[in-house]
């Protein structure tokens, strides 16, 4: 199939797209790297009449270090972040490496990755595990939405249609941090069926003093394993502690079955995928000194 008819509008500056958007209130959006939005449109999945073009934007191509957080401006592309973080953020680089393949990283955006908001997507899962968050530019300024109050459902986020997601930042984990990353796909390059982030950070006991786990694939929005997380906090990771986290981790899960994998299986996945990560972070981790 081809688009329904829209009008492209390529937009030299944020503050450029943002009025555009205003201007082409609810039936305006966004193109980025166009890896989700294109096949949406070419399905009639999505009908804009107005897309507004940010690739021209140049001040909103740049991964850098601020702050103690990586930001990422909107039109950074999924390869020069992972290429950013092969050596200074190893859990996003591997993250990275599972979204698509490297044709679809070269074209794609972090940031739209990140706002598209696919639940089985592993930025958002990322945003969350690295307590991110992006920064919107709209009709009524700037303002930054934490990773934990961006995912509302699938492809839903509290972004309004008049906002541009200008920066995505995702917090830099303290020295010594261990992180884990594992998915399974059906083929390397599919949106995952289940998959699962974690950072741990360790007191000078080696006690875990700082533990995310995010969980992606598993329900409507990428979600922190809350239960999993207090499980852990104050105590050695060891391997009966890390198998007893990941099962209440996966336990709290709501994930639904499609054509591709029941919801049952989907929970036992993140159940065992819960623990290899942890596993791999507590073995990467360095007390505190
Ligand atoms: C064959 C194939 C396999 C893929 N596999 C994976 C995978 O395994 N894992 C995965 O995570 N992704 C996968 N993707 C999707 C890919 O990562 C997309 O690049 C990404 O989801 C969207 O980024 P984009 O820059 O292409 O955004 P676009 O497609 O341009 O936009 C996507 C949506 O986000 C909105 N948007 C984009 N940027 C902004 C912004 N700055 N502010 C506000 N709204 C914005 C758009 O309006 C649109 O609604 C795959 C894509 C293809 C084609």
């Amino acid at each position: 199939m081809k688009p329904a008819p829209f009008e492209h509008l390529a937009a030299p500056s944020a503050d450029e797209a943002v009025a555009a958007l205003a201007r082409g209130g609810p039936d305006a959006k966004v193109l980025a790297g166009g890896q989700s939005l294109v096949p949406m449109l070419a399905l009639r999945l999505a009908r804009p009449t107005l897309l507004v073009d940010i690739n021209p934007a140049r001040e909103l191509d740049y991964v850098r270090e601020d702050a103690g957080a990586v930001a990422i401006g909107a039109t950074a592309r999924q390869r020069a972040v992972e290429r950013w973080a092969a050596t200074r953020l190893p859990l996003l680089a591997e993250a990275l490496r599972w979204v698509g393949h490297a044709p679809i990283r070269n074209r794609g955006t972090a940031v739209g990755s990140i706002v598209h908001g696919d639940p089985a997507s592993e930025l958002p899962a990322l945003l969350l595990c690295l307590d991110g968050a992006v920064i919107a530019s709209g009709p009524r300024g700037r303002r930054q939405i934490a990773a934990r109050d961006l995912y509302l459902g699938p492809l839903y986020t509290s972004l309004d249609a008049a906002e541009l997601a200008v920066e995505a930042r995702l917090t830099l984990p303290p020295a010594g941090a261990g992180w884990g990353f594992a998915e399974v796909a059906r083929r390397h390059g599919d949106f995952a069926l289940a998959g699962a982030a974690a950072l741990l950070a360790l007191d000078g006991d080696g006690r875990v003093s700082l533990a995310r786990l995010a969980m992606f694939g598993v329900g409507p929005t990428p979600v922190r394993a809350a239960a999993a997380e207090a499980a852990l906090i104050g105590h050695a990771p060891d391997a009966a502690r890390i198998a007893e986290a990941a099962r209440a981790g996966a336990a709290a899960l709501e994930p639904d079955g499609d054509i591709h994998a029941s919801a049952d299986y989907r929970r036992r996945a993140a159940a065992v995928l819960a623990e290899r990560v942890l596993t791999a972070a507590a073995g990467r981790c360095r007390r505190a000194a």
